[in-house]
């Protein structure tokens, strides 16, 4: 019986995973692992997802994961020596630092004489291989999703995870331990506890719950962040707690508009794993070389009012505490925070991408990047520039009665719905009806939206006409 190494990363779960399914085929023996690098460094609300989720496997593999920390590669060799490993398997990640990594850790294991299986699990579809008929890549999602995935079927593969036989463990400290040692719990990771169930059977209950209550009346509702009606399974996605593939096969017999439009979100996500592959810069520099010489303000007063959630606009203020809060924020509110920063507040979107980095349990290098510079104008078929969303009139619209906004600034609670998306409109006598003082209760606005908007179309077309 051959000894086959796991090594698990964006793909916490034992479902519908190619590398499990190598396993049992071949009644391999397992060593499942987990190596915490720090060459490919996570914010802080990732952490105690990963946290979580690590010891949800570590349970569903009865105490079996491996949890090692260090360089990958000098890691993987010395287990490969020491537990007598003949294959090495894995999911592919696609960012350039990973890939780096994973092809250093590949040749160093194949100079061992083993064999290395890379699979595709956390992907519908391997980016390499959707490329436009004359081998480039696409740059526009229409087109993207037409030719490589409407018509798709997908068939997750069922199997009998408990039929794993893992090897014995030669280390003395128990994984539980391990990952308490290594991602320590801080104070604020209370709240994110009463909010999230991380791991592969949080995962499920999710998605059974979206697609009882929450499929029906997606296509309309997703956009409102007052009512539950997205899926919430980001978090779930981003560390493969549950199959991608398993998803999209879930709603792919129902031929409602509904899941169509839910399905062409999944595919949002491939199309930002489509760019991450192959416009590696995607994470750092503008995908329109032209808006390299846009003049950024980068005021740091204002970049920390917007962190905060105290800019004086309340939906915008509403989604920054949700993400302070929560660990998430409602997608719809996530582009107005972000034409906010990078359009009313003049900054560079990449302020924008590392707070988001550092604070959403979803954060994902791919979908992060690429909607940061969808939202900024920056990137492939992103929004213009020229467009720029006033907060009010989003607020007015998607959050009609003002909920989510009194669910996340509760000082504004007795402003009337009328007021509620610019209470500083009201005198300070209708104010002081309400309990509220504007610069003492809740901020005045920092800036003119009128003002600003015009500044970022002023600057906006000082640019370069050419990409
Ligand atoms: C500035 C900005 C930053 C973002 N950063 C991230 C991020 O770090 N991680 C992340 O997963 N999503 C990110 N998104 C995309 C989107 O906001 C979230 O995926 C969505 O809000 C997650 O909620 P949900 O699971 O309820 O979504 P649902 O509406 O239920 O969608 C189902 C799934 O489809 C995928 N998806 C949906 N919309 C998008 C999208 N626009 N782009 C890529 N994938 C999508 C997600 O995996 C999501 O879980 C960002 C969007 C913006 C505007």
């Amino acid at each position: 019986m051959k000894n086959c190494l796991i090594w698990f990363r964006n793909d916490l779960r034992l479902d519908d995973n190619h590398t499990v399914n190598l396993c049992l085929k071949n009644n391999y023996k397992v060593l499942p692992v987990y190596i915490i690098d720090e060459s490919i460094p996570i914010g802080s609300s990732s952490k105690w997802w990963l946290k979580n989720s690590l010891k949800s496997l570590n349970k569903s593999m009865n105490n079996n994961l491996l949890i090692k920390r260090g360089n990958s590669t000098e890691v993987l060799e010395r287990l490969i020596q020491d537990y007598e490993i003949s294959e090495v398997c894995w999911n592919a990640r696609y960012s350039k630092e990973e890939i780096l990594q994973d092809s250093i850790v590949e040749k160093s294991i194949i100079k061992h004489g083993l064999r290395v299986n890379i699979y595709h699990s956390t992907l519908l579809r391997n980016p390499s291989e959707t490329l436009k008929k004359d081998g480039a890549p696409f740059k526009v999602y229409t087109p993207f999703y037409k030719q490589k995935y409407s018509d798709v079927k997908y068939e997750s593969h069922q199997y009998d995870c408990a039929k794993l036989e893992y090897l014995s463990l030669q280390e003395d400290k128990n994984s539980d331990f391990l990952i308490d040692n290594f991602l320590p719990d801080e104070s604020w990771h209370q709240k994110l506890n009463k909010i999230w169930d991380p791991g592969e059977n949080g995962a499920s209950k999710r998605l059974n719950s979206f697609l009882s209550d929450g499929l029906k009346g997606y296509s309309e509702d997703r956009n409102r962040p007052d009512l539950p009606k997205t899926s919430m399974l980001s978090p779930h996605i981003r560390f493969g707690e549950i199959s991608i593939r398993k998803v999209a096969e879930s709603i792919q017999d129902d031929n409602s508009h509904d899941s169509e439009i839910f399905y062409k979100e999944l595919v949002w996500r491939e199309f930002s794993y489509h760019l991450l592959y192959h416009f590696p810069h995607l994470t750092n520099d503008n995908l329109q070389k032209k808006f390299d010489s846009f003049q950024w303000e980068n005021n740091q007063e204002n970049i920390k009012c917007w962190r905060k959630g105290i800019t004086g606009y309340p939906i915008v203020d509403a989604g920054m505490r949700q993400l302070w809060q929560t660990g998430y924020m409602h997608n719809r509110v996530r582009m107005i925070v972000g034409s906010f920063l990078v359009k009313n507040l003049l900054t560079h979107w990449k302020y924008g991408q590392e707070w988001f980095w550092d604070t959403l349990v979803d954060a994902d290098i791919a979908s992060n990047s690429a909607s940061w510079q969808w939202v900024a104008g920056t990137g492939a078929d992103a929004a213009p520039y020229f467009r720029i969303f006033n907060p009010i009139t989003q607020s007015k619209k998607f959050d009609p009665d003002g909920e989510y906004i009194r669910k996340y600034i509760p000082e504004l609670k007795n402003i009337p719905n009328k007021y509620i998306h610019l209470p500083s409109e009201l005198d300070d006598k209708s104010l002081s009806e309400f309990g509220i003082r504007i610069g003492h209760d809740y901020p005045k606005p920092i800036v003119d939206l009128s003002v600003t908007r015009e500044r970022a179309l002023a600057a906006f077309k000082q640019l370069p006409k050419s990409t």
